[in-house]
């Protein structure tokens, strides 16, 4: 479920995640990002040399078998759990994973599981809210997530050879690569190897800087996910990402049969192969649960909204006298508050459920009016103020 923990209540704890990101964490390392911008220049390179169709098939079959890894592998099995491996096909999928060169399994499952944690606030691993190219490739590109946070992964950490794939998720890409070469020479390397990379990676960071911004909400997440088909269909699957916020614990993202997810296609085969067990998918009722057409509360939405008004309001808010910002800054909490009621509401099974909900109902609509009222007072303040300064100018 879409159930995160809220920022505040993990201050005390060592999580590295749990520390807003800063404007100082945005810095690239620029020696770092060589290699990075390398891989994207050497595809142009395939003009000097000769291309054959093999190259071609190579990149295109290089793409799709590692853009599965990585949906089936790095994100629905080390970062989500939603179904069982024994011990060797677990081996081989990280092993195999570590030819899209994105790091090891360690490293990605436990930024995606601090990307869930945190989803859209101020320490959301790759939030568009922090601007697209921040989300897109910054914050891999910068030294701030770096290292990888054990805490995160301690299910994960207990396989040594898991732990040795990670610390050695260089020999996979090495070893295709050079593959690669033996098969189409230096356009297999450049189209083959470089260019299938290339497109995978960006395909993979779509998902992290568009699917929180393109696309349409089925479901009231806390955060701002969304359903795309376009990148369902770049990613096998992995567009459905307002459902996946939704049930993260689901092998399948596609929740209708409309819903293109080839992933799941392939691990069903594999199901049936006996080689992937206990495969999560939602149930009818979980798919019916929390839809924002039924009147679920769409606090994501809200609270990104709210954010933005928040940060209009605190901008003018220099200027004018302090009243305004305590009045802005109340209302903040009183969200949070209003928040975490309707949250404890959704967890509870008692018989007060209702007298709560209705309590939080009644608590968020004087806030929202305080806030309408605060914020309408600070309109015309800061007019009178700007009023009064071209007076003083015109004097
Ligand atoms: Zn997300
Ligand atoms: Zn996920």
């Amino acid at each position: 479920m879409s159930s995160t923990t809220s920022p505040g209540s993990l201050a005390a704890s060592s999580d590295p995640y749990d520390r807003p990101i800063e404007p100082g964490d945005k810095r690239i390392n620029r020696v770092h990002s060589i290699p990075f911008l390398l891989a994207h220049l050497l595809p142009l390179a395939a003009i000097f040399v000769k291309v054959t169709w093999t190259d071609v098939i190579l990149c295109a079959g290089l793409y799709l078998v590692r853009m599965m890894l990585i949906t089936g592998g790095y994100h629905r099995y080390f970062s989500h759990r939603s179904y069982r491996l024994s011990r060797v096909p677990q081996f081989i999928l990280a092993f195999a994973g570590t030819t899209a060169v994105q790091k090891g399994p360690l490293w990605w499952a436990a930024h995606h599981r601090a990307h869930h944690r945190f989803s859209d606030t101020d320490r959301d691993v790759h939030s568009p809210q922090h601007g697209f190219f921040w989300s897109h490739v910054g914050w891999i590109l910068s030294d701030r997530f770096k290292e990888t946070n054990r805490d995160a992964i301690r299910d994960l950490t207990r396989f040594p050879e898991l732990v040795w794939v990670d610390r050695y998720n260089w020999i996979g890409p090495w070893a295709l690569a050079a593959g690669c070469f033996l098969i189409g020479g230096w356009g297999g390397l450049f189209i083959g190897f470089f260019l299938s990379t290339v497109l995978v990676w960006h395909g993979t960071f779509a998902i992290n800087s568009m699917a929180h911004v393109f696309g349409k909400r089925r479901y009231a997440t806390t955060d701002t996910s969304r359903n795309s088909f376009l990148l369902a269909m770049l990613t096998f699957g992995e567009g459905w990402h307002n459902n996946h916020h939704h049930y993260q614990a689901s092998a399948r993202q596609g929740f209708f049969w409309w819903e293109w997810d080839p992933t799941y296609y392939a691990l069903r085969v594999l199901a049936v192969a006996r080689v992937v067990k206990d495969l999560k998918a939602p149930s009818k009722k979980m798919r019916r649960a929390g839809r924002i057409k039924d009147g679920q509360f769409d606090v994501g939405m809200f609270r990104k909204h709210f954010n933005q008004a928040l940060s209009a309001a605190a901008m003018s808010v220099g200027t004018l006298t302090s009243a305004p910002a305590q009045l802005i800054a109340g209302a903040g909490q009183a969200v949070q508050g209003a928040r975490s009621a309707v949250a404890d509401a959704r967890t509870a099974t008692s018989e007060a459920l209702d007298a709560r909900l209705e309590a939080a109902r009644r608590s968020f609509e004087e806030l929202t009016e305080a806030t309408r009222r605060a914020a309408d007072e600070l309109g015309n303040l800061s007019r009178s103020y700007q009023r009064n300064l071209l007076l003083h100018d015109d004097a």
